[in-house]
């Protein structure tokens, strides 16, 4: 059977070879599999420059997991943290946070605009209860990049805290703690890296999980027992997805092979101008504007056409192999096809075709 092609990230279309590194049984306690986990959080930190200041605390489950551990754990019981949203993410972070009793609070730039530093600005300055600030680097819901690195200056220069989930953008876009300040950025296995799902990361301030003990109101995501027991048995508290491990391992060998995050991103930005320019050459536009569109997943607005059906399109474009995400707007129909994944602007033209015959078969276009 020919696996489908995953335009849904994540999880998303991961290689052979990745899939390969799967066929195998680790022992938890085992030397190699903790060399492995070793290795695979040493390649994380180096990513971010962070070598000497920043730690990789790996944790089991998804990436939400890790959101909900890092906020819990970083953001002290008195602190505030105020999430800059423009997403489903950016709500989500908010949500968690609000659900574990921490105090936070909101900037909303609706759905469809980056975050404005000069509002985040003027917001810290007035407010000075907030300790951290927490931002989406690329809001997968709709694919806007956000300004990362102006925001980065701003809380450090105001002397807070920035948290950055960069999950669906982590290993593609540009981080480096040499040059944007942070207290911790968060990102998983299955999105830009390649790896398969069940586990997230978290690259954080050492001094910041050293002043965390004790923080956590939850036993199994709390990030700096999670920390403190690896650094002393090289071992992952509680069973660890050993298979994703051995996966992500394998996903980052190819990663490096293939140039490391220059060479990831610019297939990406391919891969990203390849889907744009075929859903034009089918009449379908895409919903963001070029500067604020973000190369790993594009907000298509659907044909206004009475016989458009989401459900429907996604199972003729399944059936051709090609499987797409719904959209996320509240207010514009719209759907979404993942730049991100072992493809490149083959498998995309491809996914182009199969949209367009969909499109064809549903009567919308000729
Ligand atoms: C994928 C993603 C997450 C985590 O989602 P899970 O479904 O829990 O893996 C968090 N934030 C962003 C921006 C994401 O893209």
């Amino acid at each position: 059977m020919n696996d489908s092609i995953l335009l849904t990230p994540g999880p998303l279309t991961t290689t052979l070879r990745t899939k390969q590194a799967m066929l195998r049984d680790w022992g938890s306690w085992d030397g190699d599999f903790n060399g492995l986990t070793a290795r695979v959080c040493k390649q994380m930190v180096d990513l971010i420059d962070g070598e000497g200041t920043y730690a990789c605390v790996p944790l089991q489950g998804s990436g939400t997991f890790a959101v909900e551990a890092t906020m819990g754990t970083l953001v002290p019981r008195d602190g505030k943290l105020l999430v800059l949203v423009n997403g489903a993410y950016g709500k989500r972070m908010a949500q968690l946070t609000k659900m574990m009793g921490r105090n936070c609070e909101v900037l909303d730039f609706g759905e469809t605009a980056p975050v404005e530093p000069n509002a985040v600005s003027a917001r810290l300055e007035k407010q000075t209860d907030i300790t951290h600030v927490g931002i989406i680097y690329c809001e997968t819901s709709t694919g806007i990049l956000n300004p990362v690195d102006d925001i980065a200056r701003i809380v450090a220069r105001s002397g807070r805290k920035l948290i950055i989930d960069a999950m669906s953008a982590f290993g593609a876009l540009p981080l480096s703690a040499k040059t944007t300040p942070f207290e911790a950025v968060i990102a998983s296995s299955n999105k830009c890296l390649e790896g398969a799902p069940g586990m997230g990361f978290v690259l954080a301030r050492t001094v910041a999980l050293e002043e965390s003990e004790g923080r956590s109101q939850s036993l199994s995501l709390d990030l700096h027992d999670q920390w403190r027991y690896m650094q002393r048995t090289g071992q992952w508290r509680f069973t660890p997805p050993t298979h994703v491990v051995a996966a992500f391992d394998a996903a980052l060998d190819q990663y490096r092979e293939e140039g490391g995050r220059i060479a990831r991103l610019a297939r990406y930005q391919n891969n990203c101008s390849a889907l744009i320019a075929g859903l034009e050459r089918i009449g379908l536009r895409s919903f963001l504007p070029a500067a604020i569109q973000a190369p790993i997943i594009v907000t298509v607005h659907a044909p206004a056409h009475p016989a458009w059906n989401f459900a429907d399109f996604y199972q003729r474009v399944k059936a051709q192999g090609v499987v797409l995400y719904p959209g996320k707007l509240t207010a514009v129909e719209t759907f979404r096809v993942g730049c991100i994944g072992a493809i490149d602007a083959d498998q995309i033209n491809f996914a182009v075709e199969a949209i367009a015959r969909a499109l064809q078969d549903m009567g919308i276009s000729k």
